[in-house]
């Protein structure tokens, strides 16, 4: 994509800063505090060449500068040029035109009007962008499931998200939004999962205090969630594929070649229910193979699918559980540990250079 074609217009432009992070404070065309330094009214918004331009009297090492609003949104989100370019290519320069503002957090505990949590839902749907196949969210998915070859999935998609801890945004960070979709089709919630904004990681959130806080959360649930998935792919000749997580269910679909959805948790796993009108006749259920509980004897993940199969085919459908070899892994651990196996030249360079780190 070349950065000179792409034309915006200010309303676009205020829309596409304010994706990124930018606050709408800093963007009112007045002294205000600079999104990459900080201050108080350093920082002038003016798209004054149509380019979502600005001015900081400190951005320079304490000096003047000015700049347009990629640079603009590189600096304060913590992205390459390359990065933001590669994520603009496709659908977020038209979703930008929906300046639509996402609806505030409920506060923790109170009982969510449906209503709202459906704007709430929708909104943060259609202001995600479509996920590439070179962007931050294949990277991650690359980095936890190496050699991973998948079409990007139309059940998931990227957006800056704010990350709210007792009732305050805490930060903003780039994230994968995961539809989690119920059997008769009604959307159950967006899953939500925090990247670090400059590498392929999940994201390490910290309150002040240092308590760390979970990097995978739902959004509001807007339809109880039980029987539904992530509807990651197709299904292929009446199969499907059910794993607990993202990485897992990629994992079983690169080891199995079945198309896998995903349940977000083991609960859910063995409430899952086969939607009607897609054809599926088999369900390949893809275990955690959990420690054993002891209070219980079993493994938790084990004992889920086992639910999940023998409710399935009481209900006629063909069910075949697939758990991992070895104790305490999941299908992730299993197919990375393949592919490690199948990279000895690889292996044998990172010895030698743990090898000669220890001789320095
Ligand atoms: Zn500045």
């Amino acid at each position: 994509m070349n950065v000179k074609d792409v034309k915006l217009s200010a309303e676009q432009w205020v829309a596409l800063l304010q994706k990124y992070g930018v606050p709408a404070s800093s963007l009112i065309g007045k002294g205000a505090p600079c999104p990459i330094c900080g201050g108080n009214d350093r920082f002038t918004y003016d798209n004054n060449r149509g380019r979502g331009d600005w001015v900081c009297r400190k951005c320079n090492d304490g000096d003047r500068k000015a700049g347009d609003g990629f640079e603009l949104i590189c600096k304060s989100a913590g992205m390459t040029f390359r990065e933001l370019m590669i994520e603009l290519e496709g659908a977020s320069l038209v979703d930008a035109r929906q300046n639509r503002a996402q609806p505030a957090a409920p506060a923790p505990g109170r009982k969510v009007d449906p209503e709202w949590a459906r704007k709430r839902l929708d909104s943060m749907w259609d202001r995600a962008t479509l996920i590439g196949a070179d962007g931050l969210v294949p990277r991650y998915l690359r980095e936890r499931v190496p050699g991973l070859t998948v079409a990007p999935s139309a059940a998931l998609r990227m957006a800056m998200l704010d990350y709210r801890h007792e009732k305050k945004v805490i930060g903003q960070w780039p994230g994968i939004l995961a539809r989690f979709t119920l059997p008769d089709g009604r959307l159950g919630t967006l899953h939500r999962t925090f990247l670090e904004r400059s590498k392929p990681a999940k994201a390490s959130i910290l309150t002040n205090d240092g308590e760390i806080l979970p990097a995978k959360l739902n959004d509001v649930t807007l339809n109880k969630l039980n029987g539904g998935a992530v509807r990651l792919m197709d299904p292929v000749d009446g199969e499907i594929g059910v794993a607990e997580g993202l990485e897992t269910a990629y994992a079983a679909h690169m080891l199995s070649g079945v198309p896998v959805w995903y349940c977000l948790n083991r609960i859910l796993l063995a409430d899952f229910v086969v939607p009607d009108g897609l054809g599926i006749r088999v369900v390949h259920i893809f275990a955690d193979f959990d420690a054993v509980d002891p209070r219980t004897g079993k493994s938790p993940g084990v004992d889920a699918a086992l639910k999940l199969a023998k409710r399935l085919r009481a209900e006629g459908y063909t069910a075949i559980v697939h758990r991992p070899k070895k104790r305490e892994t999941d299908f992730a651990d299993e197919w990375s540990a393949s592919q490690a196996a199948h990279r000895p030249a690889f292996e044998m360079s990172v010895r030698r250079e743990q090898r000669k780190a220890l001789h320095v």
